[in-house]
């Protein structure tokens, strides 16, 4: 792909390619093969290379992504008026054949400055996390954390932060329902985040439905929860007081954490995109994708999530799958998945949203296509059910929303260590958590939002870097930002969304 080229087409079998320009594409401009541009292109919008018949097949990255609705002549403009969703690939119909795979050469030497903690995992930051079981003391949660930030932390310096992890689940709620184990699986596994060094400290209101014992982790440790209508306290200063002393014991216990060399290994990497456009699978998710095999090949562990930008392209990751039972979970959460949307009257096409096809992209095939490549080519050697903990090192599909904070705070469950987040309209999307290294697909976002992007991939695009130079500058970033020898834009500004559960039960 170099600067000068006037569209990038990404497969020979392509009848469509995408143009690179800021200004896009004038009528009258000349194409390879004696094309001429009937219509004005934006950036990032496919101009068809072919003459297309109604019916037809739309092709990028070699693969059907709609369906023509009228006759599209080579120069027109492609966009979703003009095409529609062809149907997605039939569960029960896809069987599993290994695709044959090198195997990678491992990565060695590589390493972060991490904080290493009893369970074999890893931090990347040194946080005391406030947890609860009910949204009722969100307000006491945010009042303490405001105050530990004021008046303690400056007496532990080893101490990074401390995280209020408030959210909205824990009472009005049916907890008996089978699908209520995905939030109170979430909650339990977050506390375990490895930035918490293992010292969650939860809050409960005391007549809610969740207990606080459910979601900590060491429920005989007295210090590690905190009932507010404890009849001990007598007004609110005095509660505020308790949880204070609590909390000076956790920030006792995270002061004596250091940060010591730890091999890439360790790391745990949350891969995810939201405000994508048309650029993202060409240069920020393949560079992911680069990156997350370099981690894999190191003996680390990535994750890739957001079931409904996979779903359409779930055919290309079946052969990935490890073995036969890596395989059936696939399907099996992409099963899931069409159920939860069927029981709400929807389907995937819900998901592009506005801003994606203003970027070009006109269909969830076609974004989904550009999606899984930040997977990279590692085999797949487990599927997560939203929430659960990951079990095994390499590439993993954890099963979540593609909604950008319920994803975030899935993977925070799984015990992400690490999170790169690819955008190509732009998100200020950060979590307190852990850092969010924001990769922009495209040089015009990255000029823009200089102060909010981190890694600009769009230099793939203009030609200046290649996806192999962008990946491995990436992987080393992780590492940089892992040490704490790198802060990433929305730390520095403090840019932190809010968790956001999955819940897929019902409210009472
Ligand atoms: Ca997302």
């Amino acid at each position: 792909m170099k600067s000068d080229k006037l569209v990038i087409k990404l497969s020979e079998l392509d009848n469509v390619a995408v143009v690179p320009h800021a200004k896009g594409l004038q009528i009258g401009t000349a194409l390879e093969n004696g094309i001429t541009v009937q219509e004005y292109v934006p950036m990032g919008h496919k101009v068809a290379i072919k003459d297309i018949s109604r019916g037809e097949s739309i092709t990028r990255y070699g693969q059907k992504i709609a369906i023509a609705n009228e006759v599209i002549k080579a120069g027109q403009w492609v966009n979703e008026h003009k095409i529609s969703l062809p149907v997605p690939p039939d569960l029960d119909s896809l069987s599993y054949e290994k695709l044959p795979v090198k195997k990678a050469r491992a990565l060695n030497g590589y390493t972060f400055d991490g904080y290493k903690n009893a369970d074999g995992s890893v931090g990347t930051k040194n946080l005391l996390a406030i947890s609860n079981s009910v949204q009722c003391v969100a307000g006491l949660t945010e009042y303490v954390v405001k105050k530990i930030k004021k008046e303690l932390l400056p007496k532990y310096p080893n101490v990074d932060g401390v995280v209020g992890l408030n959210h909205s689940y824990g009472c009005g709620i049916a907890i008996d329902a089978p699908a209520a184990i995905v939030p109170i699986r979430t909650l339990k596994n977050i506390a375990l985040n490895p930035n918490f060094g293992g010292h969650a400290l939860v809050i409960g209101l005391g007549c809610e439905k969740l207990r606080p014992e459910s979601i900590v982790n060491n429920a005989s440790d007295d210090t590690s929860i905190f009932y507010m209508q404890s009849e001990a306290n007598e007004g609110f200063m005095a509660i505020v007081d308790d949880v204070m002393k609590l909390a000076e014991k956790h920030l006792g216990t995270l002061n004596k954490r250091k940060r010591e060399p730890c091999p890439a290994s360790d790391l745990v990497v949350g891969m995810q995109c939201g405000g994508s456009d048309a650029f993202s699978g060409i240069t920020a998710n393949p560079a992911a994708g680069f990156a997350a095999d370099l981690i894999v090949r190191a003996g680390g562990s990535v994750m890739f999530s957001e079931v409904t930008e996979v779903r359409d392209a779930i055919h290309l990751l079946i052969p990935r799958a490890a073995d036969i039972e890596v395989a059936e979970a696939l399907k099996r959460e992409m099963l899931w998945y069409d159920n939860y949307l069927k029981l709400g009257q929807a389907d995937r096409s819900a998901n592009t949203s506005p801003g994606n096809k203003r970027g070009g992209l006109s269909t969830i095939v076609e974004k989904a296509l550009g999606s899984i490549i930040k997977s990279g080519t590692s085999p797949i050697v487990d599927v997560l059910a939203p929430g659960e903990k990951i079990r095994k090192k390499g590439l993993n599909f954890a099963a979540t929303p593609a909604s950008d904070f319920v994803c975030g705070t899935l993977q925070l469950a799984s015990g992400m260590n690490m999170h790169v987040f690819m955008t190509g309209r732009g998100t200020p999307y950060g979590l307190a958590e852990v850092p969010v290294i924001k990769v922009s697909s495209n040089t015009v976002l990255s000029k823009r939002w200089h102060d909010l992007i981190d890694l600009d991939a769009g230099q793939i695009a203009t030609g200046e870097k290649t996806i192999e130079e962008m990946g491995w500058e990436l992987f080393k970033m992780i590492l940089a930002v892992a040490s704490g020898k790198m802060k990433v834009a929305a730390d520095k500004l403090e840019l932190h969304n809010d968790l956001v559960l999955f819940n897929p039960g019902p409210l009472t």
